[in-house]
């Protein structure tokens, strides 16, 4: 029972890993919107990028329907000067719509985005508004279908829940004051009829449509962090095992690419199982956690930290010809004998460096550095070896 507490108590003070042991939770504002600004920026980026390539053809689509319904506007309207103000109407609105597709193609800010959809919405609504009361005999109920279809519309387009709301009740709000104004027979069964139908739509789609943000949202969190743990250690944060076989391999292609140096340096804790033995392994644990925060604390932003195992590590360190990157092995090194770790004392660690050479692959740098690591271990240990040129 006491070993239980014990480690549970101790478990709870050093295993502080990339999630410091509590699953990431982000808070949602009463608009479906995360309170944190940077990450409803970010969120944005995301949602854009996919809501264009689905809003670009909707567009399209939305376009033409509307301008296909003069089809129906020949065999329906009489008079030539009415259907010449619709026909006009349904061009200049596909027009638009082409336009504003063209525009989503090029840009991707979220800021604008949301306002152009908005914008697009508000100028559909009022080209249909405009085009339902130059009918000569309009039919009440038939328009209110429209302006069903039209909060429809309006729903399955991508944008902030706020705007969506404030585009749907506007315009189901300016259809009736419209009706009011315009010279139609409506019976006042019919009116509520509508009246209730339109509001009890807009209601179930505002709420769907609020459920839908959170629900996005929620899960490009819980993706974000999968993603984190797919390519993080657990226990110490920095990269895994998993990453640094990507990262080297997209870091060689880069650096044949444009004619770079590339350094790799290996580096394993020396007598580790030691500790283990004496303190136990929580203890060996908050070892590696502090060591790795030491080491993070010396290299650059640009270099790749990653823990290959166990208490081994690689750095990957684009940029860096060899004698740079035995430098920096012996700073760390000097750093690391320097430090006192609580509660073990002291540590060392050895050192495998090489840089890439012509015809190297992600294996044979890999391997060579590996073989120079394991040498200095064979040496003494706590040293720094790299390939003689
Ligand atoms: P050498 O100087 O030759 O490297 O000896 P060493 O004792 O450091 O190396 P060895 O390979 O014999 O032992 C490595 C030890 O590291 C054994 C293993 O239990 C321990 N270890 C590996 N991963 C972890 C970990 O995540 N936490 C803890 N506490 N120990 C670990
Ligand atoms: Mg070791
Ligand atoms: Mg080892």
């Amino acid at each position: 029972m006491s070993n239980i507490m014990l480690s549970v108590q101790v478990g709870g003070d050093n295993r502080v890993g990339f999630f410091g042991g509590k699953a990431f939770r982000a808070g949602l504002s009463f608009l479906g919107e995360f309170t944190d600004r940077k990450l409803e920026k970010e969120y944005a980026y995301y949602e854009v990028k996919y809501s264009i390539k689905f809003v670009r053809p909707t567009v399209l689509l939305l376009g033409s329907l509307y301008f296909l319904f003069i089809i129906a506007d020949f065999s329906l309207i009489g008079n030539g000067r009415v259907f010449n103000a619709i026909l006009i109407n349904r061009v200049l609105f596909l027009m638009i719509s082409i336009l504003f597709s063209f525009w989503l193609k090029r840009n991707l800010q979220p800021g604008s985005y949301y306002v152009s959809v908005t914008a697009y919405e508000i100028t559909g609504a009022a080209f249909l508004l405009s085009a339902l009361y130059r009918y000569e005999t309009p039919v009440f109920l038939i328009q209110s279908l429209h302006i069903l279809l039209l909060l429809l519309i309006i729903y399955i387009l991508p944008n902030r829940w706020l705007y969506t709301v404030m585009v749907m009740s506007a315009t189901s709000f300016s259809f009736y004051v419209l009706s009011f104004t315009a010279d139609m027979v409506v019976s006042s069964r019919e009116f509520f009829a509508s009246v209730v139908h339109t509001v009890l739509a807009l209601l179930l789609f505002a709420l769907s449509s609020y459920r839908l943000n959170r629900y996005k949202r929620i899960q490009y969190t819980n993706s974000k962090e999968l993603a984190k743990l797919s390519s993080r250690d657990a226990l110490t944060g920095i990269y895994n095992r998993y990453r640094f076989e990507e990262e080297l391999h997209r870091a060689i292609v880069s650096a044949n690419r444009y004619g770079t140096e590339l350094s790799l340096i290996m580096f394993d804790i020396d007598n580790f199982k030691a500790i283990n033995d004496s303190y136990g392994h929580l203890v060996g644990d908050k070892v590696l956690v502090d060591f790795t925060r030491i080491v993070d604390a010396e290299i650059r932003e640009c270099d790749f930290f990653s823990r290959w195992g166990g208490e081994e590590f690689v750095l990957i360190l684009p940029g860096t010809n060899k004698e740079d990157a035995e430098r920096l092995a012996n700073r760390l090194r000097d750093r690391i004998c320097s430090t006192y770790f609580n509660p073990i004392g002291r540590i060392t660690c050895s050192f495998g460096i090489d840089s890439l050479s012509a015809g190297d692959d992600s294996k044979s740098l890999f391997q060579r550095v590996d073989r120079l690591m394991y040498l200095a271990k064979e040496m003494g240990k706590d040293q720094v070896i790299s390939m003689l040129k």
